[in-house]
């Protein structure tokens, strides 16, 4: 069985590929050439996930699956969430975005916080949703240059150091995105 990720992030395909079952092959947008800047306009991570998925199988009539991931901060009333990526622009730049989280939050007493992901598939004319959640607090700088986004300034419950200073392995284990494919794959073994 063939289904499509809807998305060109190569090093979210070589992740999903490894741990899907023998007998599923994983195909990325390029690979039904597709080359469309696919629209996220939903209020929550779910419609945008939802929304990917749609775009593709109205149009590829395939099987597929999309994620969509924000960050949760308490302080500032549940920001960025959808707006995670262009949160500071629309040059959807990491650092920009993590100086304007760190400024905001320069007297935030609560700094708690999470990472969500959902993941949208779309099989056999279903569809079905999965949820993956990280639970953490906001350094007061940046720590760490592995991984990317938000990485150097979250540090997940239960750990001293930011999701940039663990290897991709030991994050992958306890991230939102990690656990929410974790639940995909669950699933797919069983289907
Ligand atoms: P996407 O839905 O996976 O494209 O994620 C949207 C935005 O959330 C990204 O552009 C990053 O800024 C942020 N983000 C998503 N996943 C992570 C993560 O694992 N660590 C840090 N930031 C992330």
């Amino acid at each position: 069985m063939k289904i499509v990720f809807a998305t060109n992030n190569q090093n979210k395909l070589n992740e999903i590929q490894k741990l899907v079952p023998s007998g599923i092959e994983i195909q990325s947008l390029n690979d039904i050439q597709c080359f469309d800047d696919i629209p996220e306009t939903g209020a929550t991570l779910k419609e945008n996930a939802q929304q990917k998925t749609n775009y593709i199988r109205e149009r590829y009539d395939v099987n597929c699956f999309s994620d969509d991931t924000g960050l949760e901060i308490d302080a500032l009333n549940g920001e960025p969430g959808v707006f995670s990526a262009r949160y500071a622009g629309e040059q959807k730049d990491s650092n920009d975005n993590m100086a304007l989280v760190l400024e905001k939050m320069l007297d935030a007493k609560v700094r708690t916080a999470r990472f969500k992901t959902v993941i949208s598939l779309f099989l056999e004319g279903k569809q079905y949703f999965f949820e993956g959640v990280c639970e953490g607090i906001i350094r007061q700088e940046k720590s760490g240059s592995k991984g990317f986004g938000y990485d150097p300034i979250f540090q997940p419950n239960g750990y001293t150091l930011t999701f940039a200073e663990m290897s991709m392995e030991e994050k992958n284990k306890i991230s939102h995105r990690g656990l929410a494919v974790q639940k995909l794959i669950e699933f797919l073994k069983k289907y």
